[in-house]
């Protein structure tokens, strides 16, 4: 019996009772040109069936020719994760049904990926570094996309028709599998978001995909499985889906562990099955019962030979290896002499990448830092968008920020600037332009309204003549008001005190 939705087990009482093991797929969408398997593009938004060929579409006697770039790019994962690469490995065919799929099986690796036995450590939000194992990396292709009409929320369950687009179908993939992940108790949450975001940030920093989640160019499936504490063999597993944030992922395997712990308490079991995952409520709900591998009846694929990899070729891809992100934020942790808990912020608002842009282009890491993480992360918040997605630039920051350096707007009016660009109202100095935002420099008429608001507050001036210089910032703003928030407060505060004396 399935427990219903909302009946869980309050997370500490589950781990006095039971230790979760976790293991997690990954499937990365590689940005080559072509699909794995043919010369069709691999863009991602094209017109419907406009990246198509015979090979994509399974038609009669189409035979696939392995892209190498992608094979060389599955080699560089696997490296960046430590793993030892096969000098020989296979692809096979992965049979089943799926009408984005013509050609009735996927082509994958199975018992001869090309990367295995590497690891990838994880830095958990207190500092400490948590390795995870990795089983194997193995390359394979994507499936196209359907899209199901006149059902609710698009699923196929009462759906009157379906669309069938292949532009995807044959694009690569590589598909990174952990070891289970034992031991990790009340941080199996954590470790698993973690991990994710470690994977995305390598994926990115190797140049072979843009990891979007959000765009399914990232997939994460999580299983996880529960056992009684001093118990060694695992429990069943269940293996949740479409998860398509890093929150969704951390919530998934919390909600996983409290709904299993809940149904074995009471006497129920688990089934080993696929499980949806809804953005929603943070809740997920049974899908179908999981195949063995022996129902895909793999084997290997005729139509390829085996994929080589000589020694020279690893070591080649190995020496262009980037600097790796954890290489990276340890350089600038140093260099930027931040401590642990800054650090963590930043990386956590996903805008370590940003800064760096931003002090290139000129920024001090603090400007660049106080943008990204206060200001720009709250506009995000706000819209729902990741930190990357802002319509604004690291460069238009940093630009941002040299106007406030050179006394042209105040820390105010730079956030207005910075508003109209995130609007689409053009660039910095045309919205600073257009808006008026110029801090103004115009001595004269600063003095004017220094004068008109001294002479309308006569017994604040004698507060100030009396030594309260508190009393000022009433005529600050009252100038700022008559300047429509544009004086430079310093010559304001100097003006002040000059005719108070
Ligand atoms: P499948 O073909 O079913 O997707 P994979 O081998 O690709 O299987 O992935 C299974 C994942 O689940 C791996 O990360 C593995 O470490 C993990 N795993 C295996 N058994 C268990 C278990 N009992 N509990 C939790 N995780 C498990
Ligand atoms: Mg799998």
């Amino acid at each position: 019996m399935t427990a219903p939705v909302n009946d869980l087990m309050d997370f500490d009482e589950v781990l006095t009772r039971f230790d979760p093991v976790m293991g997690l797929e990954v499937h990365v969408e590689l940005a080559t040109e072509t699909k794995m398997f043919s010369a069709s593009s691999a863009n991602f938004g094209s017109a419907p069936n406009s990246n198509v060929d015979p090979v994509s579409l399974g038609l009669p006697g189409a035979l696939p020719v392995v892209n190498a770039r992608g094979v060389e790019w599955a080699i560089k994962i696997g490296l960046a994760l430590n793993c030892s690469i096969a000098e020989s490995s296979r692809f096979a065919r992965k049979n089943y049904f799926y009408p984005d799929q013509p050609k009735n099986y996927q082509i994958s690796q199975y018992d001869e990926p090309i990367a295995y036995d590497g690891y990838l450590d994880v830095v958990l939000d207190d500092g400490t570094t948590w390795r995870v194992e990795i089983e194997r990396a193995h390359m394979e292709e994507d499936t196209g996309k359907l899209t199901h009409l006149g059902g609710a929320e698009g699923r196929i369950q009462g759906a009157t028709s379906s669309l069938v687009d292949c532009n995807r179908a044959g694009v690569p993939l590589i598909e990174i599998v952990t070891k289970p992940i034992e031991g990790a108790g009340e941080r199996a949450p954590e470790v698993a978001r973690a991990y994710v975001s470690a994977l995305r940030d390598l994926v990115k920093a190797l140049g072979v995909s843009d990891a979007r989640m959000d765009q399914g160019s990232m997939r994460v499936d999580s299983n996880l499985s529960l056992r009684p504490i001093g118990q060694t063999e695992f429990g069943t597993r269940t293996e949740t889906k479409n998860i398509n944030s890093l929150k969704s992922v951390e919530q998934a395997v919390r909600y996983e562990m409290q709904r299993q712990a809940r149904v074995i308490t009471d006497g129920g079991s688990i089934r080993q099955e696929t499980r949806h995952y809804h953005e929603t409520d943070g809740s997920t709900t049974a899908g179908r019962i999981k195949e063995t591998a022996e129902e895909y009846r793999y084997f290997n694929d005729p139509d390829l030979p085996p994929v080589i990899a000589p020694r020279e070729w690893v070591e080649e891809i190995r020496a262009t290896l980037p600097e790796l992100p954890w290489v990276r934020k340890a350089r600038i942790r140093e260099e930027w002499n931040l401590s642990d808990a800054e650090m963590r912020d930043l990386v956590n608002a996903g805008a370590l990448d940003l800064i760096i842009a931003t002090v290139e282009e000129g920024a001090t890491p603090a400007e660049a830092r106080s943008w990204w993480v206060s200001y720009l992360t709250q506009k995000a918040n706000e819209s729902g968008a990741e930190l990357e997605q802002l319509d604004i630039t690291p460069a238009q920051v940093a630009h941002v920020a040299a106007l406030v350096k050179e006394g042209k707007l105040t820390n105010k009016l730079a956030r207005q600037a910075v508003d109209g660009v995130l609007a689409g109202e053009g660039d910095v100095d045309e919205v600073v332009a257009a808006r008026g935002l110029e801090v103004v420099r115009d001595d004269g008429a600063i003095e004017k309204a220094v004068d008109e608001a001294l002479a309308a507050n006569p017994d604040i001036v004698e507060k100030i003549r009396g030594g309260n210089a508190k009393a000022g910032g009433a005529i600050v703003g009252a100038v700022m008001k008559a300047t429509r928030g544009k004086a430079d407060p310093a010559l304001v505060n100097k003006l002040i005190a000059e005719k108070c004396r």
